[in-house]
């Protein structure tokens, strides 16, 4: 390996969340310390979920197959629609195994600092999938930031006019609290507790 290929290396570790540059150092270390079982494999494997994984058309979720697994599961709750924000958030209420109805993940909250506007955002899908199928319940799924819940009263605005019963999570949901750190028990008892929106 050439120094300028570790370099890269360390450059594009240190890019990903929660690493910074002495963490990827370290991670770069360990990876090539073990070329054959780990290096080789995760390079395999990153090719390979480059080349299949994709975004669900139906929900935003991130699956090998579009109509993604759980869009597709007849076994699920029709009735039942949850919005989050992002893929982690299904994976974060997936581990749970609470809730039985279905997704649709906005790709991230409303934010001026951000500069995320809601045409950025998985809306107009949203708005014609539950106008063209028979949700008894919307659950607004957002964390308890600013953002969030900026966002889940521009949702609510969004579908006032189609008659629908909407919740939103209840207690067990610090302020501020980002639902991907939370635990199962905590997200599991907002579920269950989750309340109408105004
Ligand atoms: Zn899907």
């Amino acid at each position: 390996m050439s120094e300028h290929a570790l370099d890269h290396l360390i450059k594009i570790l240190s890019s990903l969340p929660n690493l910074g540059p002495r963490s990827a150092r370290r991670v770069a270390l360990h990876i090539i310390q073990n070329k054959e079982t780990l290096m080789r494999p995760l390079a395999h494997t990153l090719l390979d979920a480059a080349d299949t994984i994709q975004s669900c058309l139906v929900c935003g979720n991130l699956d090998t197959q579009s109509p993604c697994h759980i869009c597709e599961d007849y076994k699920r709750n029709e009735s039942v629609l949850c919005i989050v924000a992002s893929v982690s958030d299904v994976w974060a209420i997936e581990r749970t195994g609470h809730y039985k109805g279905h997704y649709h993940v906005l790709g991230g909250v409303l934010s001026a600092i951000d500069g995320i506007a809601p045409k950025d955002l998985n809306l107009d899908r949203l708005k014609i999938r539950i106008q063209n199928q028979d949700f008894e319940e919307i659950i607004i799924a957002l964390s308890a930031t600013v953002d969030g819940q900026t966002t889940a009263h521009y949702i609510t605005d969004l579908l006032s006019d189609l008659n629908l019963t909407i919740t939103g999570l209840a207690r067990g949901i610090p302020m501020g609290g980002e639902l991907d750190f939370l635990d199962e028990g905590t997200i599991g008892t907002a579920f269950k507790s989750r309340k109408n929106v105004e």
